[in-house]
């Protein structure tokens, strides 16, 4: 016999009559002495499972038996209830089933949580995952991932996109974080690195001839956990030959649409919006805006340059935001706090200092009665960083941002190299292997300020779902930005030889792009962090609660590998 012929949750009115298995989950019991109801759980929802003793002794005896959680499988007749005890909170309200046949399939011991509590501590439910993962928000989580991969990977499949493979051992990919290592028990002594991304795979695939890749990758990077972030993740990762920046961005916002349409959510209008690096800096502090709010930072250095106001006169840059409300002194004080802590000198408010500016300067900053300027004076990086996050504090203490929105937009045109505060040279902005805009190779050596790259990313709600670039195609361009990153000719061929071969035979034009699919499904479910989304995830000091990786491994074995431990072992 089947194990069960029916689901729970698909039962209805016009079953009525009909002689169904169910088998499932007990969610809730009710043992009135002689009638026992149990409602029994599957992932389509609950029905309510009555036990008579009238209609079976035996059944009525494993009844009694029966407690949350226990697996059981029932039989008998699907029957229409009463109108006065019909449910019209579950969607099998209407009608429960009659058991004649009650089997416990399995037994649980007491529960660490019961599902439906609230506010269970998550290290708790990562310990007993598989019961969390019983609950409503975990099934429907879960579900919705597969549905928007299964969306995804339809919209890759009808542009002709090819499902490549590439490993996971590796070398060292620069994407800006640091590597897990795995030592070889053959070359003791020696690492592969877990693949940050398969950036140069999917480049080489180019080469390859393979002219539109993608792959739900995995990738490792060895960074502070946080809400957006785990050890791994996914990657909607793909790459095309023989394309503009354009073309790669389409695909893409086919991607999104496609899995927001298989979620049976509203989509996103396309094309999405554009803003430059630039753009974005300038006026939201930030090269991942949250646009669902407005709160623009306003430049204000041109006005200020020749203040009386020595604080404004003497300060490279000054910005500021207009908030349409006042703020008491001591809320001033503390939002001034908040802004050192974020390493601003000072927050100013127009309103204490109008007595220092010019009449021209207070028309230029026309603020209304009611509303309140906030001035940062700095560097023009620490104004638009300090502001960048006063814009983003004040959205969420005031409540300006409509939830209801999904922005969605591009950030184009990044600066191809960025400072590097530790190496005290140039360092890639997004990696080394993204192309400056058309026309710019020859500044790459020259201007390594100021070349621009082709490099975009993804922004949804102010968060980032991924990046991508066009890439370099011709060796000798990769070599100028690695020697501008201060690499050798040596350095270069140890690292890089392989991928400065392939340029060298027949590579061509080609770029890409990769999604965090993890993220974009927690946005997607509208959960607030990934590990929502994500089976079985990590917690923020790097353990897995269920399992209690990671573990120490044993001398002998860590001989094998060539490793000896250095200082206390942790436990
Ligand atoms: N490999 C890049 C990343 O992981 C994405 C890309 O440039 O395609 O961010």
């Amino acid at each position: 016999m089947a194990w069960r012929d029916a689901m729970c949750g698909e039962l209805r009115a016009e079953d009525a009559g009909r002689r169904v298995t169910v088998a499932g989950w007990t969610d809730t019991r009710r043992d009135h002495g002689g009638l026992v109801f149990v409602d029994l759980r599957d992932h389509t929802g609950k029905v309510q499972l009555v036990i008579n003793p009238e209609h079976s002794a035996a059944a009525a005896e494993t009844a009694h038996e029966i407690r949350n959680e226990f697996v059981l499988q029932a039989t008998g007749e699907v029957v229409a209830r009463a109108p006065e005890l019909v449910n019209p909170n579950l969607s099998t309200g209407q009608i429960e089933v009659r058991v004649d046949e009650l089997r416990i399939l399995s037994r649980s011991t007491p529960l660490p949580f019961q599902l439906d509590e609230e506010n269970v501590e998550e290290t708790l439910r990562l310990r007993y995952r598989w019961l969390d993962m019983r609950t409503e928000r975990m099934q429907r989580n879960l579900r919705l991932n597969h549905t928007a991969i299964t969306a995804i990977r339809r919209v890759m499949d009808e542009r002709g996109f090819v499902d490549v493979w590439t490993p996971t051992m590796t070398r060292g990919t620069p994407e800006g974080a640091r590597d897990f290592l795995t030592p070889v028990r053959l070359q003791p002594g020696k690492f592969y690195a877990l693949a940050q991304s398969p950036q140069l795979f999917k480049q080489l695939c180019m080469v390859g001839g393979i002219d539109r890749y993608y792959q739900i990758a995995t990738c490792w990077r060895d960074e502070d956990l946080r809400a957006d972030r785990q050890f791994e993740f996914r990657q909607l990762d793909l790459e095309m030959a023989f394309v503009e920046r354009e073309d790669v961005l389409d695909v893409m916002e086919a991607c999104v649409v496609g899995a927001f349409e298989a979620a049976g959510a509203e989509p996103p209008q396309r094309p999405f919006p554009h803003l430059t690096y630039a753009d974005a800096m300038l006026r939201y502090g930030s090269d991942k805006p949250d646009l669902r709010f407005g709160l623009e930072i306003q430049d204000a250095t041109e006005v200020t340059r020749g203040s009386e106001f020595g604080v404004f006169k003497n300060a490279p840059c000054v910005r500021y935001v207009v908030v349409p409300r006042t703020f008491s002194r001591s809320e001033q004080a503390r939002l001034e706090e908040v802004a050192k802590e974020w390493g601003a000198k000072g927050l100013a408010n127009l309103t204490q200092i109008s007595k220092f500016l010019s009449e021209q300067e207070l028309q230029a900053f026309g603020v209304e009665e009611g509303s309140t300027a906030l001035f940062v004076a700095d560097e023009e990086a620490v104004a638009a960083r300090v502001l960048g996050l006063l814009r983003l504090h004040l959205a969420h203490e005031l409540a300006l941002i409509d939830t209801s929105l999904d922005a969605f937009h591009w950030v184009t045109d990044f600066p191809l190299f960025e400072h590097s505060e530790e190496y005290g040279g140039w360092t890639f902005m997004h990696h080394p292997f993204t192309a400056s805009v058309p026309g710019e190779e020859e500044r790459i050596e020259a201007d390594p300020e100021h070349v621009l790259g082709q490099h975009y990313d993804l922004i949804w709600n102010g968060w980032e779902l991924g990046s991508g670039s066009i890439r370099i195609h011709e060796a000798q361009v990769q070599q100028a930005v690695f020697r501008v990153m201060g690499m050798d000719e040596e350095e270069q061929r140890d690292k890089f030889g392989f991928l400065l071969d392939a340029l060298q035979m027949g590579a061509p034009p080609h770029g890409g792009f990769a999604m965090g699919i993890d993220r974009f499904i927690a946005l997607l479910a509208r959960e607030p962090d990934i590990r929502q989304v994500t089976a079985f995830p990590k917690i923020a000091s790097g353990a897995d609660p269920l399992t209690g990786a990671p573990t120490p491994y044993p001398d002998s074995a860590l001989k094998e590998l060539g490793i000896r431990l250095l200082g206390p072992q942790l436990e």
